[in-house]
């Protein structure tokens, strides 16, 4: 096919690509969003299918059976709410593709003109090095969400010299690479395992409380390396595509990054988990202090009610509670209740994952409030509703600077004239360390699985 019509047809899946992301900035156009990155990428594969710079259609299609067969059996099998886990793995075999790509275009250049050239080499350094820091970092980040090792950051003796020393090897095998193009193979692949060590080494000392900041972090780095990939093979799509994730990734990172309060240097160096744990224990903040109640109690409470807020958090998404909170609410309503939910930016397990759950309930947009917002209010509402969060309401962040999650901002629900939080027990969150709020004079425990505490809140005010 006509080299013009391809390089045409890239320029139009990039800008498929653009507008899909400008829909994806907000919740109304997201839906529309998606499915214009998803045309954009369709039309950038059958344009790749189409151009003579392929293997063989048979390797192509058994890779797609193979992929598309993991692919699809992994979304299909995969909990909601081991979403950090699956888009960690997924940031980690975007990195590792582009290592291995580039380190075959190598091999290929190499074989065939005896020594490759400039430009592409310095490509494939970049490749190879952001790509396997993602890679290796991504499953360290895995690991560390799925609890296959400590949650907390490990720094080793002399962490960060070691990371500068491993960083400044990679550079000079680069180096090495692209004045030495005859040994680039080579180089090349011991770059990367001095990469791959830095990735394990970078990724280790991010906390519990800082995972989602590295999620986003490393869902940059994976847009970069499939840009550097892009120069390599001289594909336009690949480096609009790949600059896009970078930079996404990066403002999302920035967003995460205030959301928690710290900042990125904090978070790569561990320097904002100031401890693992809290200087008080829960024998000592709980004992004699946690007052629990009904679901005929709470009811009563919205007895008297005027304005109520709800702040789901991530055990909504574990109790598959959003349907039931969503006919609690529209139950007040019906009982002339004000309803807004709080939702803050680090609830649950990904970013946007209270705002994804709520829609899918069909929550009206207007109704989800950011934490800025929805802050200033609570000293007006009658009752807040806190639903499986708990770190997110921890006023331990504000109290105790040895926390893991000091400094961060919190939704304020204790200025509320009631506080009542659904959870099953006295448990810790993703931060394992105790909540104050859960004695609090003005809290009342319902201990409970959320969802069934919404059906049997909303079957008790229909009884009373
Ligand atoms: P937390 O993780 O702090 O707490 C969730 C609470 O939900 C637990 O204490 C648990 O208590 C309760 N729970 C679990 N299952 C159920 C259930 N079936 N019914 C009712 N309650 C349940 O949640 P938050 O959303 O407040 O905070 C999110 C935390 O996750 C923050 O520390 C954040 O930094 C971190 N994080 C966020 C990411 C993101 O991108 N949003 C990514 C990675 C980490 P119990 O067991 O007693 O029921």
């Amino acid at each position: 096919m006509n080299p013009g019509v391809i390089k045409f047809g890239y320029l139009v899946a990039a800008t498929l690509f653009i507008l899909g992301i400008k829909g994806l900035s907000h919740p109304r156009t997201a839906v529309r969003g998606n499915l214009t990155g998803a045309l954009g990428m369709l039309l950038a594969i059958v344009l790749t299918l189409l151009d003579q710079n392929i293997i063989r259609y048979e390797i192509i299609i058994a890779g797609f059976i193979v992929g598309g067969v993991i692919g699809a059996v992994l979304a299909l099998k995969i909990r909601i709410t081991a979403m950090p886990e699956m888009v960690a793995l997924l940031n980690g075999f975007g990195g590792g593709a582009s290592v291995v790509v580039a380190g075959a275009a190598l091999i290929a250049t190499t074989f065939a003109t005896g020594a490759p050239q400039g430009q592409s080499l310095v490509a494939t350094v970049a490749s190879g090095i952001i790509g396997a820091v993602t890679f290796w970092g991504s499953l360290i980040a895995f690991a560390k969400l799925e609890g296959l090792f400590t949650e907390s950051s490990v720094q080793l003796p002399g962490h960060q010299l070691v990371n500068i020393a491993l960083f400044a090897g990679s550079l000079v095998l680069g180096a090495m690479i692209v004045t030495n193009p005859s040994g680039a193979v080579v180089y090349y692949w011991v770059m990367v395992i001095v990469a791959s060590v830095l990735g394990v080494l970078l990724t280790l000392p991010i906390g519990g409380a800082d995972m989602p900041v590295a999620i986003c972090l490393l869902n940059s780095y994976s847009g970069l390396a499939a840009a550097s990939t892009g120069f390599v093979l001289a594909n336009n799509a690949l480096i609009i595509t790949g600059s896009l994730v970078g930079a996404s990734g990066l403002i999302l990172t920035q967003i995460m990054c205030k959301a928690m309060n710290r900042s990125l240097v904090n978070v790569l160096t561990g320097g904002g988990q100031a401890s693992d744990g809290a200087t008080q224990s829960s024998d000592e903040i709980y004992e004699g202090r946690v007052k629990s109640a009904s679901a005929e109690e709470v009811a009563m409470l919205f007895d008297a009610a005027r304005r109520v807020v709800i702040t789901p958090g991530y055990g909504m998404a574990v109790a598959r509670a959003q349907h039931a909170v969503r006919d609690l609410a529209n139950l007040l309503e019906e009982r002339d209740i004000e309803v807004e939910y709080g939702i803050h930016p680090v609830a649950g397990r990904m970013p946007g994952h209270m705002n994804v759950l709520l829609a899918e309930a069909e929550v009206s947009y207007d109704k989800l409030k950011e934490m800025d917002e929805i802050n200033p209010t609570f000293a007006q509402t009658d009752v807040v509703l806190v639903i499986g969060a708990n770190d997110t309401v921890n006023p331990m962040a504000n109290t105790d600077p040895s926390s893991p999650i000091a400094g961060m901002p919190i939704l304020e629900v204790s200025k509320a004239g009631a506080v009542v939080v659904i959870k099953r027990s006295l448990s810790a969150g993703f931060a394992g360390i105790p909540n104050p709020l859960f004695a609090a004079d003005n809290t009342l425990m319902f201990f409970s699985d959320a969802q069934q505490a919404a059906l049997d809140i909303v079957a008790a005010i229909k009884e009373g």
